[in-house]
Order: structure tokens, then C-alpha cells, then sequence
């Protein structure tokens, strides 16, 4: 082969190869962005359902570093029992959280919010038959507590507990499946509902302070959340928070007040 020839063809070649390679180029280009786009995805979604799992569990399971109480207290504000129960955790230094009714002083109310605890909405008139007879009713009566509570103190709250706990088998009575509809909708209107996952016992009779004792120190348990049900119109209940509170303190936990992050022990 004649060397002018075969130099033409190597120069041929090259320009074809480098045709071809000018072509497929961005192909690999855009293949490998894709791939790179399509891993970053992956990436992406894996770290946001690892995510979700982490926080799934961290709310099934909550468990915190520290150990946390939540003081509650339902049924309330009482002229008798309250009084003595803001001495106790006045002279103890804790705060509580109170669910309050359309019952007691109005100054109790105001009472507990100066002294720096918190004020949740429980029911104004906590008449199961008239709260559950129909959804407006259960948030005319929750519009009602509200009102007696702003007027008191000037502050709005956005906690609730719905009277019998949100598994309540007592509004089924009344309405059936009644809760389903509530709940969403206390939701809807800017509210959090809280349920408990400690209980005092209290709501039905008890005869001395031993029993709401014993009741929440055996339930409460270390690196999570303790949300506490106590009645502040339980007289042994009132007898019992000073002990409650001693214990806490000697076995690590700290108190606090709810608000609408706080971890709500809801049952449904
Ligand atoms: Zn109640």
C-alpha cells in the first residue's frame, strides 16, 4: 500500500473515531448523570424512610435520653383540693399542666397561671351525654372552656384533653365512632389533643394517698416521656403529689410542662 495512502486512511480513521466519540459522548455523559441522579434518589429516599423509621420508633418507643414528667391534672380548678395542690408544688418547685372545667373559683384558674403552670382545655361542663350527643355540641362545650380561660388569663391554649381520654369507650355510647370525627377535627382547628401513659388511678374511689402513689411511681419509667393523670379534685391525689415529686427527684427524672411538641401518649 502506498504510504500516501495508507497515511490518508489512518487520518480517516482517526476522524471517524473521533466523529463517533463526539456522538456517544453526551450520551455517556447523560447515562452517567442520570445513573448519578437515579443513586442520589435512592440516597434520598432511603434516608428519608430511615428517617421516618427513626421517628416512628423514636414515638413508638419514646425513648429519651433524659427521664421527663408531665404533671396533669383534670377536672379542676376545685375550691378545697387546688389550693393545696399550687402549695405543693409552689413550696416543691414544680410546675404542672391543668385541664381545667367550667367548675371552681375563677382566681384558682388564674392562680395556676400565674404561678407559671400551664393551661389546657378539658370540658366546660364534663356531661358525657351532653358533650357526645353530637360533634357541635362537644366543640361548643370545648369553644365554652376556652372562653372562661381566655377571659381569666388572657392566654389561648391550644392543648385539650378530651373528657374519658381519646380511646374513649364512654363517647361510643353516646354517639358511636364519634371520637373519629372529633379528633381530626380538633386537629383542624389548631389544637393538640393529649392523652396520658401514667395514670394516678383516680378516677375511681380511693381511700388514701398510698394508691395514687404507688399507682404513678410504678408506672413511671426512666428515658422517655412520663405523661401523668392525676385529678386535682382528688383529695388523695392533692396527698400524694409531694411524695410523687420526691421520688422523681431522687431517681433522676425532671418535670415539665406540655405544649404542642410534647410527646402526647395518645391512645388513638
Ligand atoms: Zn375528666
Amino acid at each position: 500500500m502506498p504510504i500516501k495512502f495508507r497515511s490518508l486512511l489512518i487520518t480517516s480513521i482517526t476522524a471517524l473515531l473521533a466523529c463517533l466519540l463526539f456522538l456517544i459522548y453526551p450520551h455517556i455523559v447523560t447515562s452517567h448523570d442520570v445513573v448519578s441522579k437515579a443513586l442520589a434518589r435512592k440516597q434520598s429516599a432511603a434516608q428519608s424512610s430511615s428517617a421516618l423509621a427513626a421517628s416512628a420508633a423514636a414515638a413508638s418507643s419514646k425513648q429519651n435520653s433524659d427521664s421527663v414528667i408531665y404533671l396533669t391534672f383534670d377536672d379542676g380548678p376545685n375550691a378545697t383540693t387546688t389550693p393545696q395542690l399550687l402549695q405543693t408544688l409552689k413550696t416543691k418547685q414544680v410546675k404542672a399542666t391543668f385541664f381545667v372545667t367550667g367548675n371552681g373559683p375563677d382566681n384558682l384558674i388564674k392562680q395556676e397561671y400565674d404561678e407559671g403552670n400551664r393551661i389546657g382545655l378539658h370540658t366546660y361542663t364534663h356531661n358525657y351525654a351532653e358533650v357526645y350527643s353530637s360533634i357541635d355540641n362537644y366543640f361548643n362545650d370545648l369553644e365554652r372552656i376556652n372562653e372562661r380561660v381566655i377571659a381569666i388569663t388572657g392566654y389561648h391554649s391550644k392543648l385539650v384533653r378530651v373528657p374519658g381520654g381519646s380511646a374513649n369507650t364512654i363517647s361510643n355510647s353516646y354517639s358511636p365512632n364519634i371520637m373519629s370525627y372529633i379528633l381530626p377535627e380538633i386537629r383542624n382547628r389548631g389544637y393538640q389533643y393529649f392523652d396520658w401513659n401514667v395514670s394516678a388511678g383516680d378516677g375511681s374511689v380511693q381511700t388514701n394517698s398510698d394508691q395514687p402513689y404507688n399507682s404513678v411511681i410504678s408506672e413511671l419509667q426512666p428515658h422517655r416521656d412520663n405523661v401523668v393523670l392525676m385529678h386535682d379534685t382528688k383529695q388523695t391525689s392533692v396527698d400524694a403529689v409531694g411524695r410523687i415529686i420526691d421520688y422523681a427527684n431522687q431517681n433522676g427524672y425532671r418535670f415539665a410542662l406540655l405544649d404542642t411538641n410534647s410527646y402526647p401518649a395518645q391512645q388513638r
